[in-house]
């Protein structure tokens, strides 16, 4: 079975961690990962996703963090600190620059990322495909309002360095209108047997990947059905601060409304035709309440657990999603 995900950071790789264990190593997975979260910082590209999708799968990651390596230490950091170089908001340690000198020196050697990705994950064996969604620069910008003055800063100093304390309002992919989507990004989307989208930051992940030119449609046209993980549970995020952009783009934090935002493939009940992404959306238990709104946009809708405390809760949510995409398959 060749299944397709279109993954941010933590939510994502957690995910993908229990479909991994569900699926067993014989299916076909391909991720899509989001790249607007990337970053230069002292000459070197720093792709915060990717490598989290990459640690993750790879048994290198940071378990309690849920972003950068285990067993890290800081002793780059803080020679940079002791010449005064920064900034000092962004954590990268010891073992991590090591990924991002590879990276950076890969790049300048005339590779492209989705080439150097590939090169990456020969040393950690994701045990799927990982393709960065462009080889071309994207960069999420955040236009925020700080007393009373607005500008646009990088999305990692407003996620990161300001903690989403200040008000967004809006969320720019800079660059995306004139990115294409990498090397066998729409052929993967294309021959997918499922395609889903997992417990990611649907403004900041997915958004921002279905914001390159030619994603969003080649989803919406896919033969396979399209299913999605709500990243919120009761009305709040599980962890981040993903209200904080979804108020950005004018969007309700509910298990509901990030549904309606992707929006419903089908024709509704009311025999209005979809021009969404959804066949299928899993809601938490707990939000059991919020199935018959989703279902009347067209989107077929369960609530089952969604709180990804360990490998185990994580596969018996790849199990349910898809079971659920069994389930809306267009015979
Ligand atoms: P990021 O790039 O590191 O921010 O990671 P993602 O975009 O992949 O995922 C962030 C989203 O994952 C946030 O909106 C969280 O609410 C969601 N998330 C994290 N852990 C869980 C979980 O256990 N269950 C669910 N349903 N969502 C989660
Ligand atoms: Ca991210």
């Amino acid at each position: 079975m060749r299944i397709v995900v279109l993954a941010g950071g933590i939510g994502g790789a957690r995910f993908l961690r229990g479909l991994k264990q569900a699926v067993g190593p014989e299916a076909d997975i391909t991720v899509i990962g989001n790249t607007g979260d990337d970053i230069h910082l002292f000459g070197l590209k720093v792709c915060p996703d990717l490598d989290t999708v990459m640690y993750t799968l790879g048994g290198g990651i940071h378990e309690e963090q849920g972003w950068g390596r285990s067993d890290e230490s800081f002793a780059v950091k803080e020679e940079l600190k002791a010449y005064g170089v920064g900034p000092e908001w962004f954590g990268l340690g010891d073992r991590d620059f090591a990924t991002h000198i590879v990276r950076t020196q890969m790049l300048g050697a005339g590779y492209p990322l989705s080439a150097v990705t590939e090169a990456l994950c020969d040393r950690w064996q994701p045990g799927v495909r990982l393709l960065p969604m462009s080889d071309d620069r994207v960069e999420t910008h955040v236009l925020i309002n700080q007393d009373g003055e607005k500008k646009a800063v990088h999305f990692q100093e407003f996620w990161v360095k300001l903690h989403a304390t200040v008000p967004a309002e809006a969320i720019i992919p800079v660059g995306a209108e004139s990115a294409a989507p990498a090397p066998g990004v729409l052929e993967a989307i294309a021959a997918a047997d499922v395609i889903i989208l997992p417990p990611s930051n649907p403004v900041v992940s997915v958004g921002t990947i279905l914001a390159v030119p030619g994603i969003r449609a080649a989803v919406a046209k896919a033969a396979a059905p399209v299913v999605g993980l709500s990243p919120i549970i009761g009305g709040a995020p599980v962890r981040g601060m993903a209200d904080k952009v979804l108020a950005a783009v004018g969007v309700e934090t509910s298990a509901a409304g990030v549904a309606l935002h992707y929006g419903g493939r089908a024709a509704g009940p009311d025999g209005t035709a979809g021009t969404g992404l959804l066949d299928g959306w899993l809601v938490d238990t707990s939000d059991a309440a919020a199935v018959a709104g989703v279902e009347s946009a067209g989107i077929v809708c369960r609530a089952v657990p969604l709180w990804m405390t360990d490998v185990d809760t994580s596969a018996e949510m790849a199990r349910a999603a898809l079971a659920l995409a069994e389930e809306v398959r267009r015979a």
